[in-house]
């Protein structure tokens, strides 16, 4: 079971349930070792220390004793906002070595406060221990003196932590899936996919792979690859499904595992090339999100790539290749239009027009994703 799906949102396993108890008994060890003769007391913050104290105090090889405390919050004056009061020490804590056991450090605010509230209470010193820290949450000068993990920030689930009270229970650790917006961007040559995918990478936050700039950066290089391409692109054919495939998985997975989202640009344009993206997503527990057909007159995308071609100077954007390219749409590429009906998420754009209409229509699809 490594995803899981609580009310609206799916989290996968990030951290196995014998890393944790291995990093758990190694602070253990090293807590009772530093802390030898000392008889500690930790103050494990519920609720959701109450696992990671349970497995901390049972690895501990020196005396210790253990106490809960809860955090009760009460709206301040609006200057304060949301203030914390420690309630549950029932403790002498005099004279004591005190250590917070915390399962989460974020900003270090409610530890802070913590400490400035167990501190009026005379002990020896008071020590913090937390299972996980998100270094980049920190606002607070603090120092932590146990920390097993230091982690990204995401949201995290099991091992104590909940998503709404849900969760708790999970022995290993769960990670939020966040909403990847997979997006392919599809139409003619001279639909404009390059121009939005621009601004869908400025608006999202979305990366982006243009098998065409991918080939063209091959052929600069002279690559084999690129030498290969060359005389397919000169001719206004596609390249080898194959090798087109097998370009992409590298190109996709240099994302990393949790992106936004990628924009599929010029690719699939063949129906094995849709097959074979569904299949490579799959895989990885992906999936594309939405396609989007971008429709422009036959006669509006001659106009466009001979300006296209005079102003870049992109060898195949002539007359003659153009014309080829089009052929070659119109046999081998057009038909995923219904592939993509069939898979539920074909949605058509109206090409013609307004740039900034066209990205409003853009938009209102992938804000739904
Ligand atoms: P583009 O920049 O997307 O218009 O692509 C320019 C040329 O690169 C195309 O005419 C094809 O020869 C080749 N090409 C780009 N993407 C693909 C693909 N997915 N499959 C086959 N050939 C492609």
């Amino acid at each position: 079971m490594d995803r899981i799906t609580i009310k609206d949102k799916t989290f996968r396993v990030s951290m196995t349930e014998a890393e944790i108890k291995q990093r758990v008994r190694e602070l253990a060890q090293q807590m009772s070792r530093e802390l030898e003769g000392k008889n500690p007391l930790f103050l494990a913050v519920l609720n959701g220390a109450f696992i990671f104290a349970a497995d901390l105090m049972r690895e501990m090889t020196i005396p210790c004793e253990i106490s809960f405390v809860k955090l009760a919050s009460y709206q301040g004056t609006t200057s304060t906002g949301t203030i914390h009061e420690v309630i549950g020490i029932n403790e002498d804590l005099t004279g004591r070595t005190v250590v917070i056991v915390e399962d989460i450090v974020e900003s270090g605010l409610t530890i802070r406060r913590m400490m400035e509230q167990i501190g009026t209470r005379h002990p020896a010193s008071v020590q913090v221990c937390t299972l996980f820290f998100k270094p980049e949450r920190l606002t607070e000068d603090l120092k932590l003196d146990y920390v097993a993990f230091e982690i990204p920030n995401d949201f995290i689930l099991g091992y104590g932590l909940d998503y709404d009270q849900q969760g708790r229970g999970l022995k290993d650790l769960y990670t939020l899936v966040k909403n990847m917006r997979n997006i392919v961007i599809f139409g003619a040559p001279g639909s404009g996919k390059g121009t939005q995918s621009d601004k869908l990478i400025e608006k999202y936050g979305l990366n982006h792979i243009s098998t065409g700039d991918v080939l063209r950066a091959e052929i600069k290089k002279g690559s084999e690859l690129g030498k290969t391409a060359q005389q397919f692109i000169d001719n206004g054919q596609l390249i080898p499904d194959d090798l087109m495939v097998s370009i992409l998985a590298s190109v996709y997975d240099g994302f990393g595992k949790d992106h936004a989202g990628v924009i599929f640009d010029g690719f699939p344009r063949t129906i094995p090339q849709a097959e074979a993206l569904k299949a490579m997503l799959a895989e990885r527990g992906h999936e594309v999100a939405a396609m989007l057909e971008l429709d422009v007159p036959e006669d509006e995308l001659m106009k466009r790539l001979l300006l296209r071609g005079q102003q870049s100077g992109r060898a195949d954007d002539n007359e003659e290749t153009i014309k080829k390219r089009l052929v070659v749409y119109h046999s081998q590429t057009q038909p995923l239009i219904e592939w993509y009906k069939q898979e539920g998420i074909h949605h058509h754009i109206d090409g013609l027009g307004d740039l900034d209409r066209i990205f409003g229509d853009i938009c209102a699809v992938v804000d739904n994703i």
